[in-house]
């Protein structure tokens, strides 16, 4: 399975997020290492708007809350 290409400059990935959840290896494992990056909340951003974009305190599984954002757009 292919690594996230956004992971140098990934705040997440990279441990630069305020927050750290406890849950944290097992997205990287998942979305970043895994293959998964499809479904990353943050790379959904990132993908439509630019890593500018991002917000800051979104975390990869939090795919609803990027939903939303994209459907703002609209
Ligand atoms: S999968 Fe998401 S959190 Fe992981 S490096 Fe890519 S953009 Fe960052």
């Amino acid at each position: 399975m292919a690594e996230c290409e956004c992971l140098p400059g990934c705040p997440f990935f990279n441990d630069r997020m305020k927050e750290k959840p406890a849950m944290s290896q097992i997205y990287k494992n998942r979305y970043c290492l895994g293959g998964e990056n499809q479904k990353c909340a943050r790379h959904m951003i990132k993908a439509a708007f630019g890593s500018d974009k991002v917000p800051m305190d979104l975390y990869p599984n939090q795919v609803e809350t990027a939903r939303q954002l994209l459907a703002k757009s609209v």
